[in-house]
């Protein structure tokens, strides 16, 4: 009996280091992958939620250290302070539940980033006017009404912000009417001359001192600022490379920008004038700027009308027979305005004064002939009363085109005219374009008038009207932001597959 309870135990080792062995030999062998050796391991909680299981706590300490680094260089701080509720507790668990220190770095930047001391705007647009870009009249492509009414800035830097601001700001207005503002500087006007009355950004702007997500995006350089705050963000800027005999029209033209905004995106352009050079690099993207920047200004200036040709028909005389009978000559009114501006763009226009300063003289020829009539010669009549400001041109501006001429100036409920003789072809109100007439001059062309105070009393579809005759009442019906007519001209019926639109002015 003693010599059996003697060997037992001796049996009983040699069965449990067989058992030890199959079991180590089992655990590292993938194929009866069942049963696992279970290892030292750290458990890394943040703000008390576990996050993941990692092999070592230096290692994630060191990762943690090095990541703070390039971040100290990358932003060029002193300091980046890491969350203070991640906590490592030792666990046990076998090696295929570890996770990546890079992985848990990854969702600890994701779900309490690191941050660095800075700044935080606040762009609130909420009590900010609408203004409305009438571009747009027939077309929804760019409907603007969802963006967003508070906006957020990461900054490093408060006086590189005030930087970018200030060289926002005077993408619209030159450097010398910006100071001669601020100073108060600016000279009176004697004759003719414009004073900016206010300019200010519309936007509720504050920044206060914040602890900054490195995970979001944080402006440090000055230059991507302004692009930001000219551009947005969604903007995509690319840049187009000059070939020869490019003019600064047909680069904006190709890149649906108008002259002005290339030169906004392009600040080494001092004018329109500016030459190009083969090769060079030209900056472009269509404005879409952060702020609402606002300009009002009073200008006086005279504007040049120009004088009529008239043709008197003498029947004493034979037909071929042309004489002068009274020389034609311009005449000159100075008009007092008053101009408000968004970002560059004029959205009203007022005629405040006008003064006649030259009176305009008709040009009476003598012909002869035998039709006793007296008819005025000239082109197209002008739709608006004279004289008038052009508050919006025909081309690209903010990415859409803009086709038709803005006129203001002449007040709410002035009358419009009708270009041509012709046939009205439609009365009629939209939602975009407001109160609006189109006349068919029966030569292939079409206007189109809108924005009219009221559904046109004047004139009814199918009547027909002569050049000159009042067709509707100047107004802001529709997406407009103040009283104007906007003007199109037409090749073919408007809006239809196959018409063309031109700018007005070409046949003036
Ligand atoms: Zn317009």
């Amino acid at each position: 009996m003693s010599k059996k309870n003697n060997n037992f135990p001796i049996v009983g080792v040699i069965i449990s280091l067989v058992v030890a062995f199959v079991i180590t030999f089992l655990g590292t062998n993938d194929v009866f992958g069942e049963q696992k050796i279970p290892m030292e391991s750290y458990r890394v909680y943040l703000k008390g939620e576990s996050i993941g299981l990692i092999k070592s706590e230096s290692e994630l300490y060191d990762y943690i250290n090095k990541m703070q680094q390039s971040l100290k260089e990358k932003y060029n701080v002193d300091n980046v302070y890491i969350p203070n509720d991640i906590n490592v507790v030792k666990d046990v668990t076998y090696e295929e539940n570890l996770t990546t220190i890079s992985n848990i770095y990854n969702i600890i930047n994701e779900k309490s980033p690191f941050t660095i001391k800075g700044y935080m705007v606040t762009i609130d647009k909420t009590n900010t006017t609408n203004y409305v870009d009438d571009a747009q009249v027939e077309s929804d492509e760019k409907d603007d009404s969802n963006e967003p009414k508070i906006l957020f800035l990461n900054i490093l830097d408060k006086e590189m912000f005030e930087n970018a601001v200030k060289k926002t700001i005077l993408s619209f207005v030159t450097e010398e009417e910006y100071e001669n503002f601020i100073n108060e500087t600016q000279k009176s006007i004697v004759t003719t001359g414009e004073i900016i009355e206010d300019l200010y950004v519309e936007d509720v702007v504050t920044i206060k001192e914040a602890y900054l997500p490195v995970n979001e995006k944080i402006y440090t350089s000055e230059e991507e600022l302004t692009a930001h705050l000219l551009f947005g963000s969604e903007q995509n800027m690319s840049s187009y490379r000059v070939k020869k005999g490019d003019t600064l029209n047909e680069v904006a033209e190709a890149n649906k920008m108008n002259v002005n905004e290339i030169l906004i995106a392009n600040s080494n352009l001092r004018t329109s004038n500016a030459l190009l050079y083969e090769g060079q690099e030209l900056t472009i993207g269509v404005l879409d700027p952060v702020f609402t920047t606002v300009e009002e200004k009073h200008v006086v200036a005279d504007q040049t009308i120009a004088y009529k040709t008239e043709y008197v028909y003498d029947n004493t005389k034979l037909v071929g027979y042309q004489a002068v009978q009274t020389q034609g000559s311009n005449g000159i009114t100075r008009i007092t305005q008053k101009i408000k501006s968004v970002n560059g763009e004029i959205v009203t226009a007022l005629i405040s004064s006008q003064e006649e300063i030259k009176p305009v003289v008709n040009e009476v020829i003598v012909k002869g002939g035998r039709k006793p009539v007296i008819a005025t010669a000239g082109n197209w009549t002008w739709p608006t009363n004279i004289p008038y400001i052009i508050s919006s041109h025909y081309g690209w501006r903010w990415g859409t085109l803009h086709r038709g001429l803005d006129i203001s100036g002449t007040g709410y409920g002035s009358p419009i005219y009708a270009a041509k003789p012709g046939v009205v072809t439609e009365v009629n109100y939209h939602y975009l374009s407001g109160n609006y007439v189109v006349i068919n001059h029966q030569n292939g062309y079409y206007t189109r008038y809108a924005h009219m105070s009221r559904l046109s009393p004047y004139v009814k579809v199918g009547d027909y009207v002569t050049a000159g005759q009042t067709i509707g009442d100047m107004g802001s019906s529709g997406r407009s932001n103040g009283t104007h007519l906007h003007f199109e001209l037409w090749y073919g019926k408007p809006y239809a597959s196959g018409s063309q639109c031109y700018n007005p002015l070409l046949f003036y």
